[in-house]
């Protein structure tokens, strides 16, 4: 397994302490995307640095994120600004915390994100399921259910859209509405996050994902490696991902879901690495 390459599609290593923690656990791993959190997501002990903290770096990528309750317009011109006073900070997607904030992925609202990640080739990576027990939250379920990514990934083929979670717990009904819409990806990332019903069941856990990904025999193709990692808010396995994947999937589909798979589902990704060579 060592030799495999892999990209961590789903961290928040959102400061230096956190980068420090991973590479202590994972031996930096090889690439990793960086979540950005909300303003009002940071705590004493997580300051949010995500931006200076990709701005130069080898291995990181970054995905802002939006408040979808905020004045998104301004807050995309926010980011193009950002782009251009960080120009190292290889950004490659969105964030939308879905669940956290009350909303659903296909409100008219939501259209500038699209419209926005369709001009930059961005990814919109969305929460969906239950949240973490350790963030401030909406606790809106019904508003983060894959059905309206969906919706929306139909009406923008050109644009990738990651249902982070697999829609904890709705994760056959995911799987099935993904099903041949290519531009859907899905990961089952934060899975293993102490108190949680998932957590104290791991087998039976692997269990039902296994179930759900395997209704289609194709299905693997859209699965993404991820591991959720941030200490601070007590997500820090990285061997148990790489566990599920070996109960999950076939030797030969590895090599998809830690690689080929990620570089599809971020496209910005692949010509970062491409120009780099
Ligand atoms: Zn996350």
């Amino acid at each position: 397994m060592s030799e495999l390459q892999k990209i961590d599609c789903h961290t928040h290593i959102v400061n230096r302490e956190i980068y420090s923690q991973y590479c202590r656990s994972s031996g930096c791993g090889d690439y990793a995307l960086v979540m950005e959190f909300l303003p009002h997501m940071a705590k004493e002990n997580m300051p949010d640095k995500s931006w200076s903290l990709c701005d130069g770096s080898e291995r990181l990528f970054l995905c802002p994120s939006v408040d979808i309750h905020g004045d998104i317009p301004k807050q995309l011109k926010e980011i193009e600004k950002k782009m251009l006073a960080h120009p190292g900070s290889r950004v490659v997607g969105l964030k939308i915390f879905l669940t956290y904030q009350a909303g659903r992925a296909d409100d008219e609202r939501m259209s500038p994100i699209y419209d926005f990640a369709e001009k930059h080739g961005f990814s919109v990576t969305f929460h969906t399921g239950l949240p973490s027990l350790h963030l401030p939250n909406d606790y809106d379920m019904d508003g983060s259910n894959a059905r309206y990514v969906k919706n929306v990934a139909l009406k923008y083929p050109a644009v990738n859209f990651i249902v982070a979670h697999m829609d904890d717990p709705r994760y056959d009904a995911c799987l099935q509405l993904m099903h041949d819409v290519p531009n859907m990806f899905t990961d089952f990332s934060g899975a293993f996050e102490p108190g949680t019903k998932v957590a104290e069941d791991e087998e039976g856990t692997i269990a039902e994902f296994s179930h759900a990904i395997h209704q289609f025999p194709d299905s693997y193709k859209q699965i993404i490696y991820g591991t959720d990692f941030c200490p601070p808010i007590l997500l820090s396995e990285i061997e148990k991902y790489d566990d599920t994947i070996k109960k999950i999937f076939e030797e030969k589909q590895f090599r998809d879901i830690y690689w080929h798979t990620p570089l599809r589902a971020y496209p910005k990704v692949a010509e970062y690495l491409k120009k780099k060579g």
